[in-house]
């Protein structure tokens, strides 16, 4: 199955991809997460996206396809994976049909406004990639693997306010495209990630099935 999780910034995908890799073992594969690992290594790619991150706006397409391609064509993406982050314009959609057949988009659908309070209490955990939300959380270390957490450059909130835009303008008109495909099937974000995830759930279990028989 090749899956592509679409919604806004701190809609939860990546806590959704996370629950997706568990339970069906595909790969998680979040533009994001690889370019933040260029930034910490400070590779020339790290260098170029560090930039267009940290003022929310989208990275410029040929690194961002660079670094896809080189992703997908690892040996663990051969029988499916999870797409967090991409396609995120027009441009990447039309490229990804491309290189590969998609199953389904899922759009985990959140207001613009519980957006902008998740992503200002959001942490993540510099070593591992946890994501935690810090409402009602009282440590400051990841659970897993006991780093100190931080808050992304990016959540800041003038930042999140222009990714919030950056979204409307460029990655919103997605969802008609994939609706008219017919292949957008759409999530209500619920109070918590266990909770959407049941949702999720169900559309990739329908999807496993049917894929077969
Ligand atoms: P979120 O979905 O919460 O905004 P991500 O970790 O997916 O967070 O992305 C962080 C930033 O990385 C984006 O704001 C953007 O600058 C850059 N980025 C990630 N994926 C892409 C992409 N497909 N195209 C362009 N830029 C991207
Ligand atoms: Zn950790």
């Amino acid at each position: 199955m090749n899956i592509v999780l679409f919604g806004a910034p701190g809609s939860g995908k990546g806590s959704q991809a996370t629950r997706i890799n568990k339970k069906y073992n595909l790969p998680h594969i979040s533009t994001g997460d690889l370019f933040r690992e260029n930034i910490n290594n400070n590779t020339p790619l790290g260098v170029i996206a560090k930039e267009f991150i940290n003022r929310g706006e989208l990275v410029p397409d040929e690194p961002v396809f660079e670094i896809l391609k080189n992703r997908l064509a690892l040996p663990d993406c051969k029988n499916g994976y999870v797409l967090d982050g991409f396609p995120r314009n027009l441009a990447q959609a039309i490229e990804l049909e491309k290189i590969s057949k998609i199953d389904a988009v899922i759009f985990i659908d959140v207001s613009m406004s519980e957006i902008e309070i998740r992503a200002i209490n959001r942490k993540i955990c510099p070593t591992c990639g946890k994501i935690y939300s810090m409402v009602e959380r009282y440590t400051q270390v990841c659970d897993d693997c006991g780093s100190d957490l931080i808050q992304r450059e990016d959540d800041k909130i003038d930042v999140v306010r222009n990714r919030i835009k950056t979204y409307l303008s460029q990655s919103e008109p997605l969802i008609k495209y994939y609706r008219d495909r017919k292949i957008l099937k759409t999530v209500l974000s619920g109070n918590s990630a266990d909770e959407t995830f049941v949702e999720v759930d169900k559309i990739l279990s329908n999807l496993s099935k049917k894929s077969r028989n």
